[in-house]
């Protein structure tokens, strides 16, 4: 299974001849659910940006606001408050035509803010028991140069701590301790659930099994984005 990982990398499903045409897609799920792994395949593969909620945020992690620093709710595993996260998403999508937007809205607060802001058309929830959630988050691995992902015991690095791809260090998230996770997946039960149940009603939603290998989910991923209509996709 670990082969399996391994061997595959998303840039070599990159698919020439299939473009989608202004689509702007949410990625959905659980943490740990692979998310930002499956974000950057769809970026690559469709050539769309990849704007990670959780990325932007790390990335001001340590800036000092009203509200405190977005770190000092990320390491316990809390949602950074509605405004923060509002302005830094706005910021990416405001003027974007296509994008694939993971880790928000987390909450229907910030739903309600995204919807006066850009109209979504593919909703991708990945779908994860929360057993499997606390292994593979406990086992997560992260580059802290270029952001890839191991996992110690389904896609371990050839060396360990050591990054394959570009050779930076290993670090674990904070928020990766197993009782940070239990906290996460609380706040995803209580939070974002409702999010889910909203835009369950809408067409252009779909729920994806995120068991089994990377490229198995990636798989489920890209027949679901295929399956668009012929009208909103063009051929390059
Ligand atoms: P992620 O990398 O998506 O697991 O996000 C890491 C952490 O960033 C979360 O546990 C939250 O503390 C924070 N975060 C990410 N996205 C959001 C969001 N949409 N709203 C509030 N906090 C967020």
């Amino acid at each position: 299974m670990a082969d399996a990982h391994k061997k595959w990398k998303s840039h070599d499903q990159r698919e020439p001849h299939v473009s989608l045409n202004n689509k702007k897609i949410l990625l959905m799920g659980p943490p740990g659910c692979g998310k930002s792994t499956q974000a950057h395949s769809i970026s690559v593969t469709y050539n769309i940006p990849h704007i990670s909620a959780g990325r932007l945020l790390k990335d001001t992690r340590d800036v000092e606001t009203e509200y405190g620093r977005p770190s000092d709710y990320m390491e316990r595993g809390e949602l950074v408050p509605n405004p923060l996260v509002n302005r830094l998403v706005h910021f990416r999508v405001n003027d974007a035509t296509e994008f694939v937007l993971e880790g928000y809205p987390r909450n229907v607060s910030q739903q309600e803010y995204l919807e006066g802001v850009t109209e979504i058309n593919r909703m991708i929830v990945l779908d994860l028991p929360e057993r499997e959630i606390l292994e593979r988050l406990t086992a997560r691995r992260i580059c802290e140069d270029c952001g890839t992902i191991f996992n110690n015991d389904f896609s371990p690095p050839e060396k360990a701590g050591v990054c394959d791809r570009c050779g930076g260090n290993l670090y674990r998230r904070k928020d990766d301790r197993p009782d940070a996770v239990k906290h996460r997946f609380e706040v995803y039960e209580h939070r974002t659930r409702p999010v889910l149940e909203r835009y369950q009603k809408r067409p252009g939603f779909v729920r994806i099994d995120a068991t089994g290998t990377t490229r198995e989910v990636w798989e489920r991923i890209r027949s679901t984005i295929v399956e668009l209509p012929a009208q909103t996709r063009s051929t390059v």
